[in-house]
């Protein structure tokens, strides 16, 4: 019997074993990944890795090694099929396998566009795993048409690498301006004006209607009306926890697998970490999709299986490379209802709620981003217009 089975095999799986084994855990470990490959950091995949400037090895976490040194044993390229919480065994890949517990860090997968409208035309891409980014690649050169749907993150950074690859570029995003979801005004006309000065298209307020072709997709129609030749599309519309494997268990799922304070399920022996969980926030239950997130609660699981009893405090924090713009994000905006811009070493944008910083943008302001980032860690709001002030010394914000 495992001491510990973990299911899924990307960065919470990763930092929940490596927590266990430097806390002493001195039980048998296995980890069950449905991807073929150890784990890796998925933030590269639409960035340097698409871009070709970092090397498969460096992706990789820890070296095999370190999986024989610390008697990790690994199961790749299974995924886990079915959890019994009675008998508290696995199923994968035709074995069972019994467990003392069990951390769910099944992670999320990318929403596809439907069949109906040629979303399973081939030359449809979503970036997720290395699996699709070493599918994709190869279409990048110079030249090509790529469409990429949807104005997030992902497609967004996506399109940064097409255009820096000489790439005919045109991205559409379904609401009213892109980064709605995540962002405030001032940051996504910001980065449009970004993109459009490497010579990106953005049409805001754009579906897509359909995607035709033979076979392989070579057009698309637009809901206004405009048809576009493309020889490839990138599909980034968001991504969805997987909770089936815990639905299909019987444990409690509400957004995503529902955990307590301290990562536990609604089953005594079953956690779950990382952007497959839901846990108890300040205004109710919460989901972070980041890796900052990913990496926190697998520690946190490893520490709580250990007995320490500790509650989870959730310190969100996000980057994102686009051209030479290193943006930087700590916090959540949620609820903001005032930003405030400053122009220093980079620029900012500082989130507030009434008198209360919320969050914070950093563009290619590395000091702005660690000074914000400590004050909202330390529950610390500075007068706006001492942020605004591009003369003000950011560092005695923090003594204030
Ligand atoms: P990701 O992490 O994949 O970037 P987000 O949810 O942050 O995901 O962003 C996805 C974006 O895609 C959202 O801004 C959403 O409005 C947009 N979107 C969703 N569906 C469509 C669609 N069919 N066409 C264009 N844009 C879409």
């Amino acid at each position: 019997m495992a001491d510990v089975v973990i299911v899924g095999g990307g960065q919470a799986a990763s930092s929940a074993v490596a927590r266990l084994r430097a806390k002493g855990f001195d039980g048998s470990i296995t980890l069950i990944g449905d991807e073929p490959v150890p784990p890796y950091q998925r933030p590269p995949l639409s960035k340097t890795y698409l871009l070709g400037d970092m090397a498969l090895d460096r992706l990789f976490l820890r070296p095999e090694a370190f999986y024989r040194d610390n008697a990790v044993t690994l199961k790749l390229g299974e995924p886990v099929t079915a959890i019994d919480t009675q008998a508290r065994t696995v199923t994968a890949g035709g074995d069972t396998v019994p467990y003392g517990d069990l951390i769910l860090c099944t992670g999320s997968a990318p929403r596809r566009l439907p069949a109906k409208i040629g979303g399973d035309l081939d030359g449809v891409h979503v970036v997720r795993t290395l699996a699709d980014v070493d599918a994709m690649a190869p279409r990048f050169t110079k030249g090509a048409r790529v469409l990429v749907v949807g104005g997030g993150y992902i497609g967004l950074e996506a399109a940064a690498v097409a255009a820096k690859l000489g790439l005919e570029v045109t991205l559409v995003e379904a609401a009213d301006r892109i980064l709605s979801r995540v962002a405030s005004p001032e940051t996504a006309t910001w980065f449009r004006a970004l993109h459009e000065s490497h010579g990106v298209t953005i049409r805001e307020g754009t579906r897509l209607a359909r995607l035709t072709g033979d076979g392989h997709v070579s057009g698309a129609l637009l809901s206004d009306g405009r048809t576009l030749d493309v020889d490839f599309v990138v599909v980034g519309v968001g991504i969805a926890p997987c909770t089936a494997l815990a639905e299909a268990a019987g444990l409690r799922v509400e957004n995503g697998i529902a955990v307590d304070a301290q990562g536990r399920t609604s089953d005594p022996h079953v956690w779950a970490a990382g952007d497959c969980a839901s846990f108890p926030g300040t205004d109710g239950a919460m989901r972070l999709e980041s890796v900052g997130n990913a990496i926190d609660m697998g520690e946190l699981v490893a520490d709580n299986l250990m007995g320490e009893a500790r509650d989870y405090r959730a310190a969100p924090w996000f980057w994102s490379d686009q051209y030479d713009v290193k943006l930087q994000i700590a916090g959540l905006n949620t609820g903001y209802d005032r930003v405030v811009v400053r122009e220093g070493a980079g620029r900012s944008h500082w989130y507030y709620a009434g008198d209360r910083l919320l969050a914070i943008d950093a563009m290619n302001d590395s000091r702005a981003y660690m000074v914000g980032k400590r004050l909202i860690e330390a529950g610390k709001s500075p007068d706006p217009d001492a942020v605004a002030d591009p003369d003000t010394d950011l560092k005695a914000l923090l003594k204030a």
